[in-house]
């Protein structure tokens, strides 16, 4: 087998898995071993990966698509067809940022080093890796990046799933119709008294617009968490709301839908990210695009603009005295 840079990231494991394909065992460079590996030692090993993956890129456990092996040298992967290898060129490099690869061709991928062992974790540092990002398919498409907005010490970080339409061409979240509608549930006639402008940040899951407004994939996803990771762990708010069930999923490592989910306080619990105990309580609710879709959707949204404000009046006194002659 030639020689291969690893690295801690999803797409570096899904690397590995292409170079075992190109170069089953045993090879001629091992003539005289006798190495073959079952189909569990396989699935132990992909386990392994991406466990110490997950813990160098974050901390955050990832859902994973479920991996096919077979006893003989042949490998399936579901996870290796469904991401697109698109990284940054290293110098000793085979296949260029984005290009298609030929059959049979090796991969060598190192480890962007901006992305996942930062040295500045500033909200502009972060903005500015995000900026010339190229660790998933999603680069292809966008106009803009959209890391993010809002103050540096928010009381409410607001997570949504990705940019649409017009967050890509202006670079900015939820400026849309749906953005405007996620400003007036955040404020709500100053019964609940949050804006981005004083208090709140607003960010999505993956910083680049999915072609069609479709939902960010699981891939897409994987590669692009460790920004908003570092978001978080440099805002350090004090309530995340969760907006629709990507964002809501991700940070809560559940499959259930926002249906179920929605209105319930939670734990972020983000232990192994935040380099010690550091929890944030989470409330997911519906994503203003469904609000605006479904009428019906207003009143539970209302309980949770209610349950949100009565949170944050126990973990700020600040705002509880702002509120307190505010009747809700
Ligand atoms: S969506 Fe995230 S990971 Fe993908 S290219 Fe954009 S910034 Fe990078």
């Amino acid at each position: 087998m030639p020689p291969c840079v690893i690295g801690a990231d999803p797409k570096t494991i899904t690397s590995l898995f292409h170079i075992m394909d190109q170069h089953p065992l045993p090879s001629p460079a091992l003539t005289g071993f006798n190495i073959t590996m079952t189909a569990q030692e396989k699935a132990a090993m992909a386990a392994f990966l991406d466990l110490s993956s997950d813990y160098l890129t974050g901390g955050y456990k990832r859902t994973r698509e479920e991996y096919s092996f077979n006893d003989d040298l042949t490998f399936t992967s579901s996870l290796r067809a469904s991401v697109p290898l698109c990284e940054e060129n290293p110098k000793n490099a085979t296949v260029s940022p984005c290009e298609e690869k030929p059959e049979n061709t090796p991969v060598y991928v190192k480890m962007p080093p901006t992305c996942d062992d930062p040295t500045d974790d500033s909200l502009e540092a972060i903005a500015a890796e995000i900026a010339s990002c190229k660790r998933c398919g999603l680069c292809k498409t966008r106009t803009n990046t959209v890391p993010g907005e809002g103050v540096t010490k928010p009381l409410v970080m607001v997570i949504g799933e990705g940019p649409g339409e017009d967050e890509d061409r202006s670079g900015r979240p939820f400026v849309g119709r749906a953005g405007q509608l996620l400003d007036r549930m955040l404020d709500s006639k100053g019964k609940i008294g949050l804006s981005r402008n004083t208090n709140c940040y607003i960010a999505n899951t993956v910083k680049c617009r999915p072609p069609g407004n479709r939902n960010p994939q699981p891939d897409e996803i994987s590669a692009c968490v460790p920004f908003l990771t570092r978001q978080i762990k440099t805002l350090r708010p004090k309530i995340i709301l969760t907006v629709g069930n990507p964002s809501t999923q991700t940070l809560l490592d559940r499959t259930e839908g926002i249906t179920k989910l929605r209105g319930s306080l939670t734990v972020f619990r983000g232990t192994l990210m935040m380099d010690g105990d550091f929890n944030i309580p989470l409330l997911p609710t519906f994503h203003p695009s469904a609000v605006r879709r479904e009428e019906s959707l207003k009143a539970p949204v209302w309980e949770d603009m209610k349950t949100l404000r009565r949170k944050l009046c126990e973990l700020d006194a600040e705002y509880a005295a702002r509120m307190a002659d505010i009747p809700l």
